[in-house]
């Protein structure tokens, strides 16, 4: 751990600390009426926080439990905040969503493979990133044919409606790229499967975790060439700075006491390997 990080931990743990110390300080009617004061300026008595509900690995709901890497860093980033397990509201946020319900109030943060680019930031804020994927292809077991972005040609690809992937092979690779259209990536994966699409593309990470699950053994392979970069941000009103100062400092304890380490090797399968070089990330900042 270098000099610098070190500092930033020991920053963060002084800066959760007073977070918590400020939350137990709440008088009995602010507790009763829900009024505590939470951190990054938070009040309602739960947080509302936004993920995905089809993502194995990455946000999952079965029954009432949800599970993921997303999960995980939002539950420690909410605890971080003041709200323990069971004062986190879960919203399914699904990608051409994530803008509307943070600019309409529905959710206080999201944590929804929400990778961050300059025209989502027109609408909202990002803290983070505290993940970096890279674009990549699942494709049949037995397909030869796509190696990587150049290939495309005019294959079918299933593109996720206010997603980046499937519109960055049309924009920047291939004109002619087919594009079907679905609302989820598990919906992509079932056609995948019936073989009414050639590929998903989307990010490593996501792919990854479908490819995993038991029902798809053998049926699917990654290509293995990840060719973007994709930032996982933390989605929050636009310019609520306090929020996503109270975000970062959690995301830096996190990285730093090896949770975050935990929360990764916890959701991702063993043949999955992060950019070592790239994660975990550097702050975007909060301007
Ligand atoms: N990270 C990409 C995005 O935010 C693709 C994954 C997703 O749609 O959640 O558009």
């Amino acid at each position: 751990m270098s000099i610098k990080r070190r500092f930033a931990a020991a920053a963060a743990v002084l800066t959760t600390a007073l977070i918590l110390t400020a939350c137990s300080s709440g008088t009995a009617s602010e507790e009763a009426s829900g009024d505590v004061s939470r951190g990054g300026g938070l009040t309602g008595d739960t947080i509302r926080i936004g993920i995905k509900y089809d993502q194995p690995g990455l946000g999952l709901k079965e029954g009432d439990t949800f599970s993921g890497f997303d999960v995980d860093v939002a539950r420690y980033v909410a605890n971080a905040l003041g709200y323990d397990d069971d004062h986190i509201d879960w919203v399914e946020s699904i990608s051409a969503q994530r803008e509307t319900l943070i600019q309409n109030g529905s959710v206080d943060l999201i944590f929804a493979t929400y990778s961050i680019t300059d025209a989502r930031k027109e609408q909202i804020s990002f803290g983070g990133p505290y993940f970096i994927a890279g674009q990549d292809f699942l494709v049949s077991a037995d397909n030869t044919s796509i190696t990587g972005p150049d290939d495309i040609g005019s294959s079918i690809l299933c593109s996720v409606e206010g997603s980046i992937s499937a519109e960055r092979i049309r924009d920047e690779y291939s004109s002619e790229v087919q594009l079907y259209p679905a609302q989820t990536y598990s919906e992509c994966v079932e056609l995948l499967s019936a073989g009414t699409v050639d590929a998903v593309s989307t990010d490593d990470i996501i792919l990854a975790g479908f490819a995993a699950q038991p029902q798809y053994e053998g049926q699917f392979e990654i290509v293995g060439n990840p060719f973007t970069e994709e930032k996982y941000g933390v989605g929050l009103a636009k310019g609520n700075t306090e929020l996503c100062e109270a975000v970062n400092d959690a995301l830096t304890t996190m990285f730093d006491d090896g949770s975050w380490e935990k929360a990764l090797s916890d959701n991702t399968p063993s043949d999955y390997s992060p950019n070592a070089e790239l994660n975990p990330p550097t702050f975007e900042g909060c301007e």
